[in-house]
């Protein structure tokens, strides 16, 4: 089974050209940001730049003053209908008004405001807007975001501890020292929708808002396939066994580097025995009450997040859209 709109989930979809081949020709990366529609987003500490009035992300010309800050190489994130798009790294930049206690936080509802652009352009946390942008644009802030959290953390060689370089064109640093190369990584996570019969099996995590709760999900170990893992992930958090496991849909899901990888599950039993170390509730949650919660009518829990794909899975699953 393979949803038909699967790739209409946020972040999916976008259809840019990665024109992966143009990253390591001579030359040609230079070329592409002196074209004259070459257009670059400018991101700061994982936030990247929105334009408040258009509801869009704010692509400025290379030269933009801006863009001075970046102290890493630019990204070539590809061609969107022959135009080059790159992204520029600025969080260097010291913002005095910024809210360290909430950035890069999903409560970070916080707007930076560089003095250099209009008071409607500001640097905006990716989940605040990410179901406001075009496909096109939320795959752009979603590589771009993804790249630079993993630059900003992979500064040195694995194998020799050596400080590395960025090369074709940000999609990977080399060693100097041992010539080992090293590529941007992306962490696997299963997230499902388990039913039996008219119920969903939603969690919530210690921490999260009162009332929030989500579909379970947890990250792929090593050795292990994605129906393993989400067999293992629903028994290791309720003790509920599933049947069988079929994919639904994928979700890049930048924070900082995973993929979502939404399936669907049937539980062959309905006892939940918490492991409360793992998750702070578990409940079953029938199709009605769901719908009413999604439409935001239950006092007792919140709708989840527009954008998500845990929201996509239970909108498509009350839709009746999952095949
Ligand atoms: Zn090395």
């Amino acid at each position: 089974m393979r949803m038909q709109n699967a790739e209409t989930v946020t972040f999916g979809g976008g259809g840019i050209d990665r024109a992966a081949h143009l990253r390591d020709t001579p030359g040609k990366i230079a070329q592409l940001r002196a074209h004259p529609y070459s257009r670059a987003l400018a991101l700061w500490r994982g936030k990247p730049l929105y334009d408040e009035t258009g509801g869009c992300l704010a692509w400025l010309a290379h030269d933009h003053p801006v863009l001075c800050e970046s102290s890493i190489p630019p990204v070539f994130l590809g061609l969107d209908q022959g135009k080059p798009l790159f992204a520029f790294d600025i969080s260097e930049w010291h913002d005095p008004q910024a809210d360290a206690e909430h950035l890069n936080s999903f409560a970070d509802s916080s707007r930076n405001h560089h003095p250099l652009l209009p008071n409607s352009v500001v640097f905006a946390e990716l989940r605040a807007v990410m179901a406001l942008l075009s496909p096109l644009d939320a795959e752009q802030a979603a590589t771009a975001k993804g790249l630079f959290a993993w630059h900003a953390t992979h500064g040195f060689c694995a194998r020799c501890g050596v400080a590395t370089t960025v090369s074709k064109a940000g999609w990977q640093r080399s060693c100097p020292a041992c010539n080992a190369q090293h590529f941007p990584r992306t962490d696997p996570v299963v997230i499902m929708l388990i039913t039996h019969g008219n119920q969903v099996l939603l969690g919530r995590s210690h921490g999260w808002p009162d009332g929030m709760y989500s579909l379970l999900a947890g990250f792929m170990e090593p050795g292990e396939t994605v129906e393993a893992a989400v067999r293992r992930e629903v028994h290791e958090e309720t003790g509920i066994p599933v049947g069988p496991v079929s994919y639904l849909a994928s979700q890049p899901w930048p924070f900082p580097s995973s993929l979502m990888i939404g399936c669907a599950g049937t539980a062959l039993t309905t006892g939940i025995c918490l492991d409360p170390v793992e998750l702070d509730d578990a409940k079953w949650v029938s199709r009605e009450d769901m719908a009413e919660t999604q439409s935001g009518h239950n006092p007792a829990m919140k709708p989840a997040r527009i954008g998500s794909i845990a929201q996509f899975l239970i909108h498509n699953w009350l839709s009746d859209t999952l095949g």
